[in-house]
């Protein structure tokens, strides 16, 4: 008899969790940040809060200039267009992300072309990098942008990703969605290439319950993408219009919250970090596992950590024991190239981002985790991993 799923329980792992993954850190100066610019009248998008929010996210970025959007997708759109990006050419970008990478590169009709990751680090591989764009090019294809990422809040390797893409004449986007407040050789994450885009949705390392903002050196596209992202409005008093815009800008209200957590940020960081650093502790000497993206993290903001597993069979065990206890966990990024919606598109694969998907799981990893619930995971996931080594 076919189950009626209407009355099945639901699996450990879809019912609600009391330990989030990647919660929104909240507290007191976020409520008066609030409470602060609707009470200025500034509750219209754009203001005062947007003007200050965009000067300090550009110069934690080590940019000259910011535009803050609706969402880090939006960021990436603009960012896309803003360096050429458009119909009939490919974007190459990492198969191992989520999927907002890629689908803006498709609103701008432009094709993404995956390419697979470094084992160690979850980033981009320069050398597969030149593979295809040496395909590409032979292939009499327009490339007109490298869209590399920086995965759960690690910089990929910018500088050799950035020689790679100047040998082929093509211009660097950075995904710096995840990575804000990280850095590589004592540059900032999102200092990198032509423009960056980072994320402030409400799961990231700060949030601006949703939001994003597009970071660059260069004054056109960044006085182009604030003109279209506000319907391309021209500066006239009655309403003028001579290109397509979008409704991206985003409200003072949020901005408001941004520079609240903003403030916060360096603090929040290294609440990951110690969880991060509790995870590498309850690993060390377990030949069975280890988290995920190597010993060196100095320079990661520690957005999410992961734990990448010998065994994949290890995986479902310690989803479930953690499901159990309301505990929630998630696979690493399917990569994009099995996902069905991209499954036609070209890419140059080995195999890499696939063996992060079956054996990686990633941890709650909240800055506002509380003490008695940082113990209870670590309790909890101390048993799993000694099931899984065969101990329990
Ligand atoms: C979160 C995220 C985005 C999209 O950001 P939104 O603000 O949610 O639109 C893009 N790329 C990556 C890698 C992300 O993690």
């Amino acid at each position: 008899m076919p189950v009626d799923v209407r009355h099945a329980p639901a699996p450990a792992c879809l019912r609600p969790v009391s330990v989030p993954l990647s919660a929104p850190d909240i507290g007191e100066a976020e409520n008066a940040a609030v409470a602060r610019a609707l009470r200025s009248g500034w509750v219209a998008p754009l203001g005062p809060e947007v003007d200050a929010f965009e000067a300090q996210i550009a110069a934690r970025t080590g940019r000259a200039h910011g535009v803050a959007l609706s969402s880090g997708t939006a960021a990436l759109h603009l960012g896309l267009l803003g360096i050429g990006v458009g119909q009939g050419t490919v974007v190459v970008t990492s198969t191992f992300t989520f999927a907002a990478t890629a689908n803006a590169v498709t609103y701008t009709g432009a094709e993404p072309w995956f390419v697979d990751c470094c084992p160690a680090t979850g980033n981009l591989c320069p050398e597969l990098l030149e593979e295809s764009l040496a395909q590409l090019a032979a292939a009499g294809r327009r490339v007109s942008a490298v869209l590399p990422v920086d995965i759960y809040g690690k910089v990929a390797d910018l500088r050799r990703i950035g020689e790679v893409a100047d040998r082929y004449g093509v211009p660097v986007l950075c995904d710096s969605a995840e990575s804000l407040g990280a850095r590589l050789d004592g540059r900032a994450a999102g200092s990198f290439g032509a423009a960056a885009a980072i994320s402030f949705n409400g799961n990231k390392i700060m949030t601006t319950s949703g939001g994003g903002m597009l970071v660059t050196d260069d004054e056109r596209l960044a006085t182009t993408a604030r003109r279209v992202a506000s319907q391309a409005r021209q500066p006239v008093r009655h309403y003028e219009h001579t290109e397509i815009g979008f409704n991206y800008r985003l409200s003072n209200v949020l901005a408001a919250l941004g520079r609240a957590q903003l403030a916060r940020l360096d603090d929040m960081m290294a609440r990951r970090r110690e969880i991060r650093d509790d995870y590498r502790r309850l690993t060390a000497g377990r030949d069975s596992v280890a988290v995920f993206q190597g010993a060196d993290d100095r320079d990661d903001n520690c957005w999410l950590s992961s734990l990448l597993f010998a065994d994949p069979a290890a995986v479902r065990i310690v989803t479930d024991r953690l499901a159990e206890a309301a505990i929630e966990t998630r696979p690493l990024w399917k990569p994009l190239h099995r996902q069905p919606v991209f499954a036609d598109l070209g890419r140059t694969v080995t195999g890499s981002a696939d063996d992060l998907f079956a054996r990686g799981l990633t941890l709650p990893s909240g800055s506002g985790l509380g003490a008695d619930d940082r113990a209870r995971v670590l309790d909890v996931l101390t048993r799993a991993l000694d099931e899984v080594d065969g101990r329990a």
